[in-house]
């Protein structure tokens, strides 16, 4: 297993079958299928699908201002599989000690840690750059979060936290405090620097360009998916 992994960071990873699609499938059902609601459900499919070549178009690639290149579009986020904590244990004793999903790792029974992204405006692309990240909580709270997981908890209150990751393209953030603030069912909660004089703090307040961002990923050597397109 690699330690970092492109894509798919934005969401949980949910239980197959039972979540996602249910109302879709419930609206499908109540539908009664007349010649004419079958031809405003095409027409609807159609424009859907013509909205979406259109902005496949627009992200062909990107005209920087900065250095004045084409960047090809490349990944708007990044995860961690586990914390940094998970490696420290001795592989071989992770087996005993950790427990672990890829949202979720307990760690000698007593250690809670919590899988969130924290979301950096890219202020040039109207875009936001996902890390996936993990945070260290108390039980009471990993608990809470357990008990969320599968209904809507944005509304919840938020909860601190404190970085477990290693370093990449920033250093230096093992320890920071976040505030964590769930999500929608399907949404991985959100973490939010408190404040400090880390660049990342800053970064999530102001947000940067997408020529910063493509930098920052080209310094964590040999994570760069494809480093000869942008
Ligand atoms: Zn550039
Ligand atoms: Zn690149």
């Amino acid at each position: 297993m690699g330690r970092t992994q492109w894509g798919s960071g934005k969401g949980k990873v949910g239980i197959p079958g039972l979540t996602g699609g249910l109302e879709l499938v419930g609206i499908v059902g109540m539908i009664r299928w007349t010649p004419r609601v079958m031809l405003i459900f095409l027409g609807w499919v159609a424009m859907v699908m013509f909205m979406g070549s259109r902005k496949n178009k627009k992200i062909d690639g990107f005209s920087c201002k900065e250095c004045g290149r084409v960047h090809a579009f490349g990944s708007m986020d990044m995860a961690f599989h586990r914390p940094s904590a998970y490696f420290d244990v001795p592989e071989e004793e992770r087996a005993s000690r950790c427990k672990e999903s890829d949202d979720l790792c307990r760690i000698d029974g007593e250690r809670h840690f919590i899988r969130g992204m924290a979301l950096i405006s890219i202020v040039d692309l109207d875009d936001t750059f996902a890390w996936g990240m993990w945070a260290e909580v108390s039980k009471e709270d990993f608990n809470g979060y357990l008990r969320a997981y599968s209904v809507d908890g944005s509304l919840l209150p938020r909860f601190p936290g404190r970085l477990s990751v290693e370093d990449f393209g920033y250093r230096g953030l093992e320890g920071h405090e976040v505030a964590i603030q769930l999500g929608k069912s399907s949404e991985r909660p959100e973490f939010y620097l408190t404040p400090s004089d880390h660049a990342f703090y800053r970064d999530q307040i102001q947000g940067i360009t997408y020529h910063r961002s493509r930098e920052i990923l080209h310094a964590m050597d040999g994570r760069h998916p494809d480093p000869n397109k942008d």
